[in-house]
């Protein structure tokens, strides 16, 4: 039988026009025509003040944290199920990030455990909304204007998923994208900063140029350029940038087809939720249909269900070792709360096959070959 992988990259619209054009108009290097479309693009769509592409979300999130003006010994509060990059952007300058428990209902920060997880030395809070679904943000930057801290959301798998009506990204002093080829919307690699707050968008620029004023520069409001502050090279070549943009010609298809997937997991495994068998997410209508969970009882049963939906070519995968228990967690961080939500659902949580190009036929396929895993666990029982 036709194999159906997890993840698919793929082409929807005018992507290799594009890079074409871009070749055309010779310049290949960053913050050319393409880049320039991509920014307004999101500063229209989502409402933040500024977008700057770079080259992944981990590159977005080392630029917040150089924002955040991180010292050595600074603390930074996240949660611990979230993809390295979170806490390693923060390590990078010498902070200490301090997890905090998920929420057992959005696998999202447990907004309620964050007080006490506060010290003096706490300078920002990461919220991180897995599979897209928003974190209480409304609770989490009153938290973080009552204590003077900083709030960079992590919205890589969050892009055009909403709380209350406003785009996840633009909700905190920062946001952070990410187009990796397993994200909805992708460039190969890519990413953006979102500088929401506009304080920080002149050193925005300057971080992601090298720690040059060469976009001032450009844009003739100095008559040089000179190394004025620390940074790197964080921008993205046009030829991403054009594929980019002709994914983002797409955007809201991409992700109506994701949502329509997702529905059809949830209506074809709900009765297998009726009958104990699995727990299935509670996706609310706001979010971006980024992924489509399954939560067993147990770390046996995912991985005896893996094995047998590897054996009729189905790929599932399951995600994050927790954070606050690898190697350089224990290292480099400490934990701010229990780690009781964390440590469960993180070995019951198994990833179904979810990619723009899947069929309603496919999901089928998963669907009904779960349904008989667990009918012939039910008759050996
Ligand atoms: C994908 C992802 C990242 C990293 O994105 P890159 O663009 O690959 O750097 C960071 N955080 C979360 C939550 C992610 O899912």
């Amino acid at each position: 039988m036709k194999p159906i992988p997890f993840n698919k990259p793929f082409i929807i619209g005018r992507e290799l026009a594009l890079i074409a054009d871009a070749v055309a108009q010779g310049h290949l290097s960053g913050d050319g025509t393409y880049t320039k479309l991509c920014h307004r693009w999101f500063e229209e769509k989502l409402g933040c003040h500024k977008a700057l592409l770079t080259h992944s979300c981990t590159g977005a999130l080392e630029m917040a944290a150089i924002l955040c003006d991180i010292q050595p010994g600074d603390e930074v509060i996240l949660p611990s199920y979230t993809f390295v990059s979170t806490a390693n952007a923060f390590v990078l300058r010498g902070a200490v990030p301090v997890f905090v428990d998920i929420r057992p209902d959005t696998l999202n920060i447990d907004e309620k455990l964050i007080e006490a997880a506060i010290t003096a030395k706490t300078k920002v809070i990461v919220p991180v909304h897995y599979a897209g679904v928003p974190c209480e943000m409304e609770r989490i930057m009153a938290i973080a204007d009552q204590h003077n801290l900083l709030v960079v959301e992590d919205a890589a798998q969050a892009l055009l998923s909403t709380y209350r009506g406003r785009a996840l990204g633009s909700i905190g002093h920062f946001g952070c994208l990410s187009f990796h080829e397993t994200k909805n919307i992708i460039s190969g690699e890519g990413g953006a900063l979102l500088v929401n707050d506009a304080r920080f968008a002149a050193r925005a620029e300057i971080i992601r140029e090298k720690g040059t004023n060469r976009s001032q520069f450009f844009r003739g409001e100095v008559d040089k350029y000179t190394w004025v502050d620390i940074g790197s090279s964080y921008l993205p070549s046009e030829l991403v940038s054009a594929f980019l943009y002709a994914q983002l010609e797409h955007a809201d298809e991409i992700v109506a087809k994701r949502r329509s997937l997702c529905t059809g997991y949830a209506t074809q495994l709900v009765g297998l939720q009726r009958a104990g068998c699995l727990r299935l997410p509670d996706f609310d209508e706001d979010s971006n249909g980024h992924m489509f969970y399954i939560l067993l009882d147990s770390l046996t049963t995912r991985s005896e269900l893996i094995s047998y939906l590897k054996a009729k070519s189905i790929l599932p995968v399951f995600h994050y070792v927790p954070l606050h228990s690898a190697p350089a967690g224990r290292q480099y961080g400490r934990e701010g709360s229990t780690m009781r939500v964390t440590k469960e659902l993180s070995e019951c949580l198994l990833r179904l096959p979810l990619f723009y190009e899947m069929g309603e036929a496919e999901i089928a396929r998963v669907c009904a070959a779960i349904g008989e895993f667990f009918a012939a666990r039910s008759r050996s029982i």
